[in-house]
């Protein structure tokens, strides 16, 4: 089939058809237009600031991401009060849209803040320079414009936080299809893909049941974060109902380089610096900032304005404006560990056609169905525990499946960079054979790693330490371990042994002296394969004031700083064992009642936890 620009001469065609043709050609052009429509988004207001029409704001929010859309929905409910959000990306690209598209995203530079993790010697050798990478959403939504569309709430953490967020409950609406939490609408899809069912199959052999909402272990049909077709990103969510509202202002392609404060005169916030078109322009919070930037810029955004642990920001010249040891310490991250299943059988084979391709975009285009409205099989996914952890869900396995020549697999395999012979490996495999992707990961990581600095401006990227399996306890290694064993166990089931199932020897150099599948080689495959996949917290954990690493008070104020709160996952002590949007909006949400508690004389939370 034809791909690129290619002109073709349909002179020829007359009559009726000519018009029905025309029609056809009008119609996919209307309807691809609206795809991710972008004028669902509030106006960016960056130019007024450039132009000193407005500095000077009662709340100031930085990062556009989950947390920080929810928090401006909520504070903007209020008239009096007038909300800027600030975001360094802009409004995201139409494919982002399209559910299907998910795994493309990992090699898309576009709408991403790309890192590269300190090198290792032990972890991550599998991937390029023997590094691992990761990205973060640099976009109106943040990392929900380009992750995995994965809604799960987390009702233990809301329990230990005490949150005021807690009383919101799940409703289905009137026709009982979708379920709505706040402004958030979700989806449960189920794709009717066979080898979903043969998946499931085996997964029930090795005796796990159907999760259950509230303890989630077991076989886990996720919410989507899908409407109507498309991906329900965070700013769709939260800010397509305030883009009316006058005093709600969105200031887009500006980045905040710093936190300004009223140093030495008082411990209080005054506003930000930012870059907006190379320009640097002061905004000022009358009221209170809130960082709701993601655990990593939060992190640097602290320490490059002189808040972090002392000896550290004397060693990089940083003028010393709270002495914060906690600042960027306890990073964790949910790793994984892929694993490549070949198959000798072939499923759902009519999807892989280019036949079935043009009738798959022809469909999503026209009405939003079909396979690209879906996310294939990883819609649902395997929570386990381990000896350590029985009734908690400390691995989770997703999954994706490759059909033979897949073109998504080396979209796949270069997004997570992986070393070129190892791709070669897999796609020389895929040649003849399809692929099932397992991808195990660890929910409830002990290793620590850190976010430091490399330089001391914003524009470069931070020094992120991830200290993979580096716990004392070597706990992750062997729930890791657990995971692995799981996936082997499932390939030997009847579904999955009938088709042929057998784990691909990738051929990790590194690991070529020890026998295929023994504990040696499970344990150097982990090492080499660890790869930080998707969500990150911790980096300004909350606690007590006496605990010397805490950085944010309970109610979400940075120790010894005024008006200056921090509303996002970086705020967790420990990383939810699901993934973290929900958490996100759900923080943006809590932070928003504590600012109306604490501004709005006699509010009353209607979201009070008893
Ligand atoms: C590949 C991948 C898949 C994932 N899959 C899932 C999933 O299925 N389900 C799920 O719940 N979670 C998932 N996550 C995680 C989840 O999406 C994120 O953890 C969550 O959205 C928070 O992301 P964040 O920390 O980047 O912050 P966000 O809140 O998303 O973003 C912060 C925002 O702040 C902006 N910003 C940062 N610094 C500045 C600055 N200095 N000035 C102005 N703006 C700034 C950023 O551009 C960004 O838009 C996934 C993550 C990844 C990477």
């Amino acid at each position: 089939m034809p791909t690129g620009i290619i002109t073709y001469d349909i002179t020829h065609l007359r009559g009726a058809f000519a018009n029905a043709f025309l029609i056809l050609i009008n119609a996919l052009f209307f309807n691809i237009k609206l795809i991710g429509d972008y004028t669902q988004y509030p106006a960016d207001a960056s130019s007024k600031l450039l132009d000193g029409e407005e500095t000077t704001f009662d709340f100031i929010i930085v990062g556009a991401g989950a947390a920080g859309c929810a928090l401006a929905n909520r504070l903007s409910q209020q008239d009096q009060w007038s909300v800027l959000l600030i975001e360094a990306g802009d409004i995201p690209e139409t494919t982002t849209a399209v559910p299907a598209l998910f795994p493309t995203f990992f090699e898309s530079a576009l709408d991403t803040w790309q890192y590269r993790l300190e090198k290792d010697k032990e972890t991550c050798r599998a991937y390029k320079n023997k590094q691992c990478s990761m990205f973060r959403g640099r976009v109106l939504g943040g990392t929900s414009s380009i992750n995995n569309l994965h809604y799960y709430r987390e009702r233990s953490l809301e329990n230990s936080l005490n949150l005021i967020y807690q009383s919101i409950e799940y409703y289905p609406n009137a026709e009982g299809e979708n379920v709505y939490e706040g402004d958030i609408q979700l989806e449960k899809i189920n794709s009717s893909s066979e080898i979903r069912s043969v998946l499931r199959e085996a997964y029930e052999k090795l005796s796990f049941n159907e999760a259950l909402e509230n303890s989630p272990l077991g076989i886990l049909e996720n919410y989507l974060t899908i409407k109507e077709g498309e991906r329900l990103n965070m700013a769709r969510a939260f800010l397509t109902s305030v883009k009316s509202r006058s005093n709600f202002f969105l200031a887009k392609n500006t980045v905040v380089d710093s936190i300004v404060t009223n140093h030495p005169i008082d411990k209080r916030v005054k506003g930000v610096n930012v870059t907006i078109s190379d320009k640097k322009v002061f905004l000022q919070a009358r009221k209170e900032l809130i960082l709701t930037a993601g655990s990593i810029n939060n992190a640097k955004l602290m320490l490059l304005s002189g808040m972090g642990a002392k000896d550290y920001l004397l060693t990089r010249k940083i003028p010393v404006i709270l002495d914060l040891p906690g600042v960027g310490k306890n990073l964790q991250m949910h790793v994984t560990i892929p694993m490549f299943v070949s198959l000798n059988a072939t499923f759902d084979s009519n999807q892989s056609s280019e036949l079935e391709f043009i009738r798959s975009v022809f469909d999503y285009i026209m009405v939003r169905s079909g396979n690209l409205s879906t996310i294939g099989i990883h819609d649902f996914s395997l929570y386990a525990s381990t000896a350590e952890h029985p009734t908690d869900p400390t691995i989770a396995i997703h999954h994706n499946y490759f059909h033979i020549q897949d073109r998504m697999l080396a979209a796949w395999l270069n997004g997570w960079k992986f070393e070129q012979k190892i791709s070669t490996n897999l796609l020389e495999k895929n040649r003849n054979q399809p692929i099932l992707l397992f991808l195990v990961t660890l929910m409830q990581p002990k290793s620590r790693g850190e976010i430091l600095l490399n330089e001391t401006h914003f524009q470069s990227s931070p020094n992120i330490v991830g200290n993979f399996l580096k716990d004392e306890e070597n706990e992750d290694m062997r729930s890791l371990l657990t995971g692995f064993t799981l996936v082997t166990n499932a390939t030997e089931t009847a579904p999955l042994k009938d088709i042929g199932a057998e784990l691909i020897d990738i051929g990790l150099p590194d690991c070529r002296s020890y026998k295929f599948c023994s504990l040696h080689y499970v344990k150097c495959y982990i090492k080499n394969m660890v790869h930080p996949t998707s969500d990150v917290a911790g980096t300004t954990a909350r606690g007590p004031e006496c605990d010397k690493y805490s950085v944010v008070k309970n109610d979400f104020e940075v120790k010894q700083m005024r008006c200056l709160r921090i509303a996002d996952s970086s705020i967790l002590n420990e990383i939810p064992v699901g993934n973290t949007v929900a958490s996100d909006a759900m923080l943006g949400i809590s932070v928003s009642e504590i600012l109306k508690e604490k501004w709005i004389k006699d509010y009353v939370s209607p979201f009070k936890a008893n």
